[in-house]
């Protein structure tokens, strides 16, 4: 007898966004199982951001399905608010609370009783090697430590999903790979499914277990970052790869 797989933590089928007549997302379809980060890559305007919001639950799609643990979150008769969705969000312009420590950030959207919420606090700062700046305000901390206490506010609840939209690019260029190897580390020892959006083919190829290409609304290629760098679909995909160093 064969086990029973579980499903996938994220799953969309044929998912589409019609924006002023034009399909900015087109029957779009993937699945991540925990552990996994899969990156959303492409230029600039092919609906990267807008598949992440429709994900997240402040948009929603004129056609096609949403399923967190094999369930329909979005499917046209449901409709579960974004509060309600276990999901985990994480954007380029991160704002961190600047009246709030470290710890109070992080602590922000726990639930559950005080010991219970500052033994995760904790946990989540000895990841992110912040201990110390526990009790420390944003404004007093570098741009790569504020992003290390965003990642760790978006991690603490244990969201069932993880979406990242181009989390690096407002970060010094020399730390961006520091930054992203140690990201990488803490999204597999927190076993959560991450759903990345970059227009870096270097960082996709640096932090995907799998890549969606993305181009015009449509995922054009999807693999391996290995495959898509070695065996492009066409012209214009190895003319996005050739620059990856
Ligand atoms: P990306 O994140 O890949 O850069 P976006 O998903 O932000 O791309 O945008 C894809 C396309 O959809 C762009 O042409 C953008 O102008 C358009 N778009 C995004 N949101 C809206 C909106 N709310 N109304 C109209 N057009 C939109
Ligand atoms: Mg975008």
């Amino acid at each position: 007898m064969s086990a029973q797989l579980p499903p996938p933590r994220l799953e969309v089928r044929a998912l589409g966004r019609v924006f002023d007549g034009l399909a900015v997302v087109d029957d779009v379809s993937f699945a991540i199982p925990a552990g996994q980060v899969t990156c959303l890559l492409g230029p600039s305007g092919c609906g990267k951001s807008t598949t992440l919001r429709l994900i997240a639950g402040v948009d929603t799609q004129d056609a096609g399905e949403i399923y967190v643990d094999g369930a329909a979150i979005s499917d046209g008769s449901v409709h579960v608010p974004p509060e309600q969705r276990a999901i985990g969000l994480m954007f380029q312009d991160f704002a961190l609370f600047p009246h709030l420590t470290v710890a109070e950030n992080i602590a922000f959207g726990l639930k559950g009783d005080a010991a219970a919420k500052r033994a995760r606090v904790t946990e989540l700062l000895e990841k992110v090697r912040l201990l110390r700046h526990r009790d420390s305000y944003p404004h007093g901390l570098s741009g790569g430590e504020q992003q290390r206490v965003a990642l760790a506010r978006a991690l603490a609840p244990r969201p069932r999903i993880l979406l990242m939209d181009e989390p690096f690019s407002g970060l010094d260029e020399r730390l961006r790979d520091d930054i992203r190897d140690e990201t990488l580390a803490l999204l597999k020892e927190e076993n959560t499914a991450v759903l990345l959006v970059t227009h870096e083919p270097h960082e996709a190829m640096r932090m995907a277990d799998e890549i969606l290409l993305m181009r015009g609304g449509k995922i054009v290629q999807r693999g391996a970052p290995y495959n898509l760098y070695n065996a492009p679909v066409d012209r214009a995909a190895a003319a996005f790869f050739s620059d990856v160093n």
